[in-house]
Protein backbone atom coordinates (compact mmCIF):
# COMPACT_ATOMS: atom_id res chain seq x y z
CA UNK A 1 0.00 0.00 0.00
CA UNK A 2 1.45 3.52 -1.34
CA UNK A 3 1.89 5.63 1.77
CA UNK A 4 1.46 9.15 1.61
CA UNK A 5 3.15 11.81 4.34
CA UNK A 6 2.27 15.39 4.52
CA UNK A 7 1.39 18.29 6.97
CA UNK A 8 -1.68 19.37 7.08
CA UNK A 9 -1.67 23.07 8.46
CA UNK A 10 -5.41 24.74 8.11
CA UNK A 11 -4.50 27.89 9.15
CA UNK A 12 -7.25 30.61 10.10
CA UNK A 13 -10.85 31.39 9.68
CA UNK A 14 -11.74 29.81 6.58
CA UNK A 15 -8.85 27.75 5.94
CA UNK A 16 -9.87 24.81 9.10
CA UNK A 17 -13.67 24.41 7.18
CA UNK A 18 -12.25 24.08 3.70
CA UNK A 19 -9.66 22.11 4.52
CA UNK A 20 -12.01 19.98 6.67
CA UNK A 21 -14.01 18.92 3.68
CA UNK A 22 -10.65 18.29 1.69
CA UNK A 23 -9.20 15.80 3.98
CA UNK A 24 -12.46 14.03 3.57
CA UNK A 25 -12.33 14.04 0.22
CA UNK A 26 -8.95 12.91 0.10
CA UNK A 27 -9.83 9.76 2.56
CA UNK A 28 -12.82 9.20 0.10
CA UNK A 29 -10.26 8.38 -2.80
CA UNK A 30 -7.29 6.90 -0.40
CA UNK A 31 -10.22 3.87 0.87
CA UNK A 32 -11.00 3.39 -2.82
CA UNK A 33 -7.83 3.16 -4.20
CA UNK A 34 -6.10 1.25 -1.14
CA UNK A 35 -3.47 4.51 -0.47
CA UNK A 36 -2.66 5.50 3.68
CA UNK A 37 -3.00 8.88 4.23
CA UNK A 38 -0.46 9.08 7.33
CA UNK A 39 -0.87 13.40 7.56
CA UNK A 40 -0.48 15.22 10.82
CA UNK A 41 -2.53 18.49 11.52
CA UNK A 42 -0.51 21.62 13.16
CA UNK A 43 -0.91 24.75 14.04
CA UNK A 44 0.35 27.73 11.69
CA UNK A 45 -0.57 31.62 11.26
CA UNK A 46 -2.60 33.34 14.09
CA UNK A 47 -3.37 29.55 15.58
CA UNK A 48 0.19 29.49 15.91
CA UNK A 49 0.40 32.70 17.17
CA UNK A 50 -2.20 32.16 19.55
CA UNK A 51 -1.58 28.46 20.95
CA UNK A 52 2.71 28.49 20.34
CA UNK A 53 3.67 32.31 20.61
CA UNK A 54 4.60 32.37 16.92
CA UNK A 55 2.79 32.10 13.10
CA UNK A 56 5.82 29.41 12.39
CA UNK A 57 5.84 27.07 15.97
CA UNK A 58 9.06 24.97 15.50
CA UNK A 59 7.03 21.97 16.16
CA UNK A 60 5.31 22.73 12.84
CA UNK A 61 7.92 23.75 10.84
CA UNK A 62 9.52 19.93 12.31
CA UNK A 63 6.69 18.40 10.46
CA UNK A 64 6.95 19.48 7.96
CA UNK A 65 10.86 18.14 7.75
CA UNK A 66 9.62 14.79 8.39
CA UNK A 67 6.59 15.49 5.80
CA UNK A 68 6.69 14.63 1.57
CA UNK A 69 4.44 17.46 1.66
CA UNK A 70 2.39 20.19 2.67
CA UNK A 71 -1.30 21.11 2.03
CA UNK A 72 -1.57 24.56 3.41
CA UNK A 73 -5.00 26.56 4.34
CA UNK A 74 -4.83 30.34 4.16
CA UNK A 75 -3.63 32.71 7.16
CA UNK A 76 -4.48 35.86 8.79
CA UNK A 77 -7.44 38.15 9.61
CA UNK A 78 -8.05 41.23 11.56
CA UNK A 79 -7.40 38.95 15.28
CA UNK A 80 -3.52 39.84 14.53
CA UNK A 81 -3.40 42.32 11.80
CA UNK A 82 -2.38 45.06 14.58
CA UNK A 83 1.03 42.77 15.26
CA UNK A 84 4.21 44.74 13.78
CA UNK A 85 4.63 43.42 10.31
CA UNK A 86 7.39 40.88 10.65
CA UNK A 87 4.89 39.09 13.27
CA UNK A 88 1.82 39.12 11.42
CA UNK A 89 0.68 35.58 10.14
CA UNK A 90 0.97 35.50 6.54
CA UNK A 91 4.83 37.08 6.99
CA UNK A 92 5.76 35.21 9.78
CA UNK A 93 4.38 31.89 8.56
CA UNK A 94 4.95 31.66 4.77
CA UNK A 95 8.57 33.42 3.77
CA UNK A 96 10.24 31.10 6.70
CA UNK A 97 8.56 28.02 5.36
CA UNK A 98 9.28 28.82 1.66
CA UNK A 99 12.82 29.85 2.82
CA UNK A 100 13.12 26.43 4.78
CA UNK A 101 12.19 24.41 1.73
CA UNK A 102 13.68 26.42 -1.30
CA UNK A 103 10.07 26.72 -2.83
CA UNK A 104 11.66 28.35 -6.10
CA UNK A 105 8.32 27.50 -7.83
CA UNK A 106 4.82 29.08 -7.99
CA UNK A 107 1.88 27.21 -10.46
CA UNK A 108 -0.82 28.68 -10.34
CA UNK A 109 -3.54 27.30 -12.94
CA UNK A 110 -5.84 30.34 -14.21
CA UNK A 111 -9.06 28.02 -14.88
CA UNK A 112 -12.33 29.20 -15.44
CA UNK A 113 -14.96 26.61 -16.26
CA UNK A 114 -17.57 28.04 -19.40
CA UNK A 115 -20.54 27.57 -17.13
CA UNK A 116 -18.38 30.23 -14.45
CA UNK A 117 -17.49 32.77 -17.02
CA UNK A 118 -19.72 35.43 -15.46
CA UNK A 119 -17.76 34.99 -12.66
CA UNK A 120 -14.66 37.10 -15.00
CA UNK A 121 -14.57 40.95 -15.13
CA UNK A 122 -13.91 40.18 -19.22
CA UNK A 123 -16.71 39.87 -21.76
CA UNK A 124 -18.34 36.17 -22.05
CA UNK A 125 -17.44 36.55 -25.95
CA UNK A 126 -13.78 36.99 -25.28
CA UNK A 127 -13.94 33.74 -23.14
CA UNK A 128 -16.62 31.68 -24.65
CA UNK A 129 -15.37 28.07 -23.42
CA UNK A 130 -14.23 29.56 -20.27
CA UNK A 131 -10.13 30.14 -19.21
CA UNK A 132 -7.31 26.83 -18.99
CA UNK A 133 -3.82 28.57 -18.61
CA UNK A 134 -1.02 28.31 -16.09
CA UNK A 135 0.79 31.05 -14.53
CA UNK A 136 4.55 29.49 -13.44
CA UNK A 137 6.42 32.39 -10.97
CA UNK A 138 9.95 32.43 -10.52
CA UNK A 139 9.52 32.73 -5.69
CA UNK A 140 12.86 32.75 -4.28
CA UNK A 141 15.28 35.15 -6.62
CA UNK A 142 14.94 38.51 -8.73
CA UNK A 143 14.62 41.86 -7.09
CA UNK A 144 12.36 40.83 -3.97
CA UNK A 145 15.39 38.92 -2.93
CA UNK A 146 18.76 40.81 -4.63
CA UNK A 147 21.09 42.52 -2.44
CA UNK A 148 22.26 45.41 -2.29
CA UNK A 149 18.94 46.25 -1.01
CA UNK A 150 18.99 49.68 1.07
CA UNK A 151 17.46 52.88 1.91
CA UNK A 152 20.20 55.35 2.22
CA UNK A 153 20.98 59.02 2.67
CA UNK A 154 23.09 61.09 -0.13
CA UNK A 155 24.89 64.17 1.07
CA UNK A 156 22.46 66.60 -0.08
CA UNK A 157 20.45 65.04 2.63
CA UNK A 158 17.78 63.25 0.22
CA UNK A 159 16.92 60.16 0.58
CA UNK A 160 17.88 57.16 -2.42
CA UNK A 161 16.83 53.43 -2.28
CA UNK A 162 17.77 50.59 -4.31
CA UNK A 163 16.92 46.95 -5.05
CA UNK A 164 18.59 44.51 -7.05
CA UNK A 165 17.16 42.71 -9.52
CA UNK A 166 19.72 39.25 -9.70
CA UNK A 167 19.30 36.17 -11.44
CA UNK A 168 22.05 33.17 -12.38
CA UNK A 169 21.84 30.66 -15.44
CA UNK A 170 20.88 28.00 -12.97
CA UNK A 171 18.01 29.56 -11.71
CA UNK A 172 16.42 30.21 -15.07
CA UNK A 173 16.70 27.18 -16.11
CA UNK A 174 14.96 25.27 -12.79
CA UNK A 175 11.83 27.24 -13.53
CA UNK A 176 12.39 26.47 -17.24
CA UNK A 177 12.33 23.13 -16.44
CA UNK A 178 9.33 23.57 -13.97
CA UNK A 179 7.47 25.28 -17.31
CA UNK A 180 8.49 22.09 -19.87
CA UNK A 181 7.04 19.77 -17.31
CA UNK A 182 4.05 21.28 -16.88
CA UNK A 183 3.37 21.78 -20.90
CA UNK A 184 4.42 18.40 -21.45
CA UNK A 185 0.95 17.46 -19.47
CA UNK A 186 -0.82 20.19 -21.30
CA UNK A 187 -0.53 21.18 -25.02
CA UNK A 188 2.87 21.79 -25.02
CA UNK A 189 3.25 25.38 -25.80
CA UNK A 190 5.20 27.80 -23.26
CA UNK A 191 5.26 31.79 -23.36
CA UNK A 192 8.21 33.18 -21.05
CA UNK A 193 7.61 36.52 -20.15
CA UNK A 194 10.79 39.18 -19.58
CA UNK A 195 11.65 42.59 -20.16
CA UNK A 196 14.28 41.98 -22.68
CA UNK A 197 14.52 45.17 -24.23
CA UNK A 198 15.52 46.70 -20.96
CA UNK A 199 16.75 45.15 -18.61
CA UNK A 200 20.04 43.12 -18.50
CA UNK A 201 18.58 39.92 -15.70
CA UNK A 202 15.56 39.49 -18.96
CA UNK A 203 18.39 39.24 -21.37
CA UNK A 204 20.27 36.84 -19.79
CA UNK A 205 16.96 35.35 -18.69
CA UNK A 206 15.45 34.97 -22.54
CA UNK A 207 19.25 33.49 -23.72
CA UNK A 208 19.26 30.85 -21.03
CA UNK A 209 15.37 29.80 -21.65
CA UNK A 210 15.95 29.90 -25.34
CA UNK A 211 19.37 27.72 -24.87
CA UNK A 212 17.34 25.36 -22.36
CA UNK A 213 14.65 24.65 -24.53
CA UNK A 214 16.66 24.11 -27.46
CA UNK A 215 18.75 21.55 -25.51
CA UNK A 216 16.62 19.99 -23.63
CA UNK A 217 12.90 20.14 -24.66
CA UNK A 218 13.48 20.73 -28.24
CA UNK A 219 9.30 19.63 -28.69
CA UNK A 220 8.11 21.79 -26.84
CA UNK A 221 6.96 25.50 -28.61
CA UNK A 222 8.90 28.32 -27.43
CA UNK A 223 7.50 31.67 -27.66
CA UNK A 224 9.08 35.06 -25.52
CA UNK A 225 7.05 38.16 -25.08
CA UNK A 226 7.62 41.30 -22.91
CA UNK A 227 5.70 41.79 -19.23
CA UNK A 228 3.86 44.54 -20.71
CA UNK A 229 2.87 43.09 -23.35
CA UNK A 230 1.73 40.10 -21.53
CA UNK A 231 -0.33 42.01 -18.55
CA UNK A 232 -2.35 43.38 -22.38
CA UNK A 233 -2.59 40.19 -23.88
CA UNK A 234 -4.20 38.27 -20.53
CA UNK A 235 -6.94 41.00 -20.38
CA UNK A 236 -7.79 40.57 -23.77
CA UNK A 237 -6.91 36.66 -25.19
CA UNK A 238 -5.84 34.61 -21.78
CA UNK A 239 -6.26 31.61 -23.62
CA UNK A 240 -3.76 32.72 -26.30
CA UNK A 241 -1.59 31.37 -24.04
CA UNK A 242 -1.02 28.07 -22.25
CA UNK A 243 1.88 27.69 -19.69
CA UNK A 244 3.55 30.85 -19.20
CA UNK A 245 6.03 31.60 -17.34
CA UNK A 246 8.27 34.31 -15.52
CA UNK A 247 10.73 36.24 -12.88
CA UNK A 248 9.80 36.75 -9.16
CA UNK A 249 8.00 40.60 -9.44
CA UNK A 250 6.42 39.85 -13.08
CA UNK A 251 5.07 36.42 -12.03
CA UNK A 252 3.46 38.64 -8.98
CA UNK A 253 1.81 40.94 -11.01
CA UNK A 254 0.84 38.76 -13.71
CA UNK A 255 -0.58 35.77 -11.55
CA UNK A 256 -3.06 38.52 -9.79
CA UNK A 257 -3.59 39.81 -12.74
CA UNK A 258 -4.61 35.80 -13.61
CA UNK A 259 -6.88 35.31 -10.69
CA UNK A 260 -9.44 38.41 -11.39
CA UNK A 261 -10.09 37.63 -14.72
CA UNK A 262 -10.85 34.02 -13.82
CA UNK A 263 -13.41 34.95 -11.11
CA UNK A 264 -13.68 33.92 -7.74
CA UNK A 265 -10.96 33.14 -5.74
CA UNK A 266 -12.54 29.97 -4.07
CA UNK A 267 -11.80 28.16 -7.27
CA UNK A 268 -8.07 28.80 -7.23
CA UNK A 269 -5.83 26.21 -6.23
CA UNK A 270 -1.34 26.82 -6.37
CA UNK A 271 1.31 24.68 -5.88
CA UNK A 272 5.21 25.63 -4.64
CA UNK A 273 7.74 23.81 -5.66
CA UNK A 274 11.27 23.14 -3.61
CA UNK A 275 14.17 22.10 -4.91
CA UNK A 276 13.97 19.24 -2.79
CA UNK A 277 12.89 15.70 -3.77
CA UNK A 278 10.85 13.58 -1.16
CA UNK A 279 10.86 9.72 -0.25
CA UNK A 280 8.83 9.30 -3.60
CA UNK A 281 11.41 10.91 -5.05
CA UNK A 282 9.05 13.90 -6.33
CA UNK A 283 9.72 17.44 -5.50
CA UNK A 284 8.43 18.77 -1.92
CA UNK A 285 6.12 20.97 -2.39
CA UNK A 286 3.28 23.20 -0.17
CA UNK A 287 -0.35 23.88 -1.61
CA UNK A 288 -2.24 26.32 -0.79
CA UNK A 289 -5.79 28.07 -2.64
CA UNK A 290 -4.67 31.51 -3.97
CA UNK A 291 -7.01 32.81 -1.86
CA UNK A 292 -6.83 34.10 1.89
CA UNK A 293 -8.65 33.80 5.19
CA UNK A 294 -12.05 34.91 4.07
CA UNK A 295 -13.19 36.60 7.69
CA UNK A 296 -15.66 38.22 5.72
CA UNK A 297 -17.82 34.84 5.23
CA UNK A 298 -15.96 32.28 8.00
CA UNK A 299 -17.59 30.78 10.49
CA UNK A 300 -21.11 30.41 8.56
CA UNK A 301 -19.80 26.67 6.83
CA UNK A 302 -20.50 29.00 3.43
CA UNK A 303 -16.65 29.05 1.87
CA UNK A 304 -16.18 27.41 -1.42
CA UNK A 305 -13.72 24.11 -0.29
CA UNK A 306 -13.12 24.12 -3.94
CA UNK A 307 -9.45 26.07 -4.38
CA UNK A 308 -8.30 23.67 -1.39
CA UNK A 309 -9.24 20.71 -3.02
CA UNK A 310 -7.51 21.47 -6.39
CA UNK A 311 -4.67 22.19 -4.39
CA UNK A 312 -4.78 18.95 -2.52
CA UNK A 313 -5.12 17.57 -6.43
CA UNK A 314 -1.75 19.28 -7.74
CA UNK A 315 -0.14 17.83 -4.09
CA UNK A 316 -1.21 14.17 -5.39
CA UNK A 317 -0.44 14.97 -8.78
CA UNK A 318 3.59 16.66 -7.97
CA UNK A 319 4.76 15.12 -4.98
CA UNK A 320 3.22 11.66 -4.82
CA UNK A 321 2.99 11.22 -8.89
CA UNK A 322 -0.29 10.43 -8.79
CA UNK A 323 -1.80 12.33 -11.75
CA UNK A 324 -4.63 9.86 -12.77
CA UNK A 325 -6.22 10.41 -9.46
CA UNK A 326 -5.28 14.37 -9.03
CA UNK A 327 -7.09 14.63 -12.46
CA UNK A 328 -9.97 12.45 -11.60
CA UNK A 329 -10.19 14.83 -8.51
CA UNK A 330 -9.86 17.58 -11.16
CA UNK A 331 -12.85 16.13 -12.84
CA UNK A 332 -15.09 15.83 -10.14
CA UNK A 333 -14.73 19.07 -8.91
CA UNK A 334 -15.86 20.37 -12.68
CA UNK A 335 -18.92 17.77 -13.00
CA UNK A 336 -20.34 19.03 -9.55
CA UNK A 337 -20.18 22.97 -10.18
CA UNK A 338 -21.31 22.60 -13.99
CA UNK A 339 -24.30 20.22 -12.43
CA UNK A 340 -25.21 22.88 -10.92
CA UNK A 341 -24.15 22.55 -7.09
CA UNK A 342 -22.32 25.92 -5.83
CA UNK A 343 -21.06 27.35 -3.34
CA UNK A 344 -22.42 31.74 -3.04
CA UNK A 345 -19.74 33.00 -4.34
CA UNK A 346 -20.48 31.12 -7.51
CA UNK A 347 -23.68 30.51 -7.20
CA UNK A 348 -25.16 33.55 -9.59
CA UNK A 349 -28.55 33.97 -8.51
CA UNK A 350 -28.99 29.63 -7.83
CA UNK A 351 -29.34 28.36 -4.57
CA UNK A 352 -25.99 28.51 -2.73
CA UNK A 353 -24.87 25.49 -0.65
CA UNK A 354 -23.20 24.80 1.84
CA UNK A 355 -18.92 23.86 2.51
CA UNK A 356 -20.14 20.50 3.12
CA UNK A 357 -22.64 19.92 0.25
CA UNK A 358 -20.30 21.57 -2.18
CA UNK A 359 -17.68 18.73 -0.95
CA UNK A 360 -20.56 15.95 -0.31
CA UNK A 361 -20.86 16.72 -4.29
CA UNK A 362 -17.71 16.17 -5.76
CA UNK A 363 -17.41 12.88 -3.35
CA UNK A 364 -20.54 11.93 -5.13
CA UNK A 365 -18.68 12.51 -8.77
CA UNK A 366 -15.76 10.65 -7.42
P1 LIG B 1 -9.46 36.93 0.83
O1 LIG B 1 -8.95 36.16 -0.32
O2 LIG B 1 -9.47 36.25 2.13
O3 LIG B 1 -10.95 37.40 0.49
C1 LIG B 1 -11.29 38.22 -0.62
C2 LIG B 1 -12.75 37.94 -1.03
O4 LIG B 1 -12.81 36.64 -1.63
C3 LIG B 1 -13.69 37.90 0.17
O5 LIG B 1 -14.94 38.48 -0.18
C4 LIG B 1 -13.86 36.43 0.46
O6 LIG B 1 -15.09 36.11 1.06
C5 LIG B 1 -13.73 35.82 -0.93
N1 LIG B 1 -13.18 34.46 -0.85
C6 LIG B 1 -11.88 34.09 -0.70
N2 LIG B 1 -11.78 32.75 -0.62
C7 LIG B 1 -13.03 32.27 -0.74
C8 LIG B 1 -13.59 30.98 -0.71
N3 LIG B 1 -12.82 29.87 -0.56
N4 LIG B 1 -14.94 30.85 -0.83
C9 LIG B 1 -15.71 31.92 -1.00
N5 LIG B 1 -15.25 33.18 -1.03
C10 LIG B 1 -13.93 33.35 -0.88
O7 LIG B 1 -8.63 38.28 0.89
P2 LIG B 1 -8.57 39.41 2.01
O8 LIG B 1 -9.94 39.68 2.54
O9 LIG B 1 -7.81 40.50 1.40
O10 LIG B 1 -7.67 38.79 3.15
C11 LIG B 1 -8.18 38.20 4.36
C12 LIG B 1 -7.01 37.71 5.18
O11 LIG B 1 -6.36 36.63 4.49
C13 LIG B 1 -5.94 38.77 5.42
O12 LIG B 1 -5.51 38.67 6.76
C14 LIG B 1 -4.83 38.39 4.47
O13 LIG B 1 -3.57 38.77 4.97
C15 LIG B 1 -4.96 36.89 4.45
N6 LIG B 1 -4.39 36.27 3.25
C16 LIG B 1 -3.71 35.11 3.44
C17 LIG B 1 -3.17 34.45 2.34
C18 LIG B 1 -2.44 33.17 2.58
O14 LIG B 1 -2.56 32.57 3.63
N7 LIG B 1 -1.66 32.70 1.61
C19 LIG B 1 -3.36 34.96 1.05
C20 LIG B 1 -4.10 36.13 0.89
C21 LIG B 1 -4.63 36.78 2.00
Amino acid sequence: MSKLTFAVLPGDYIGPEVMTETLRVLEHVAQKEGLELDYTIADVGGAGIDNHGKALPDTTLELCRRSDAILFGSVGGPKWENLPPKEQPERAALLPLRKAFNLFANIRPGLLYKDLVDASPLKAERIPEGIDIVCIRELTGGIYFGQPKATTTLDNGEQQAIDTMVYKTSEIERIAEVAAVTAKGRSRRVCSVDKANVLETSVLWRKTVTEYFAKNHPDIELTHMYVDNAAMQLARDPNQFDVLFTENMFGDILSDEMAVICGSLGMMSSASLGTGTNSHGKPFGLYEPAGGTAPDIAGKGVANPCAQILSAAMMLRYSFGLDTLADRIAAAVRTAVESGVRTGDIAFGRPAVSTKEMADAIIAHL
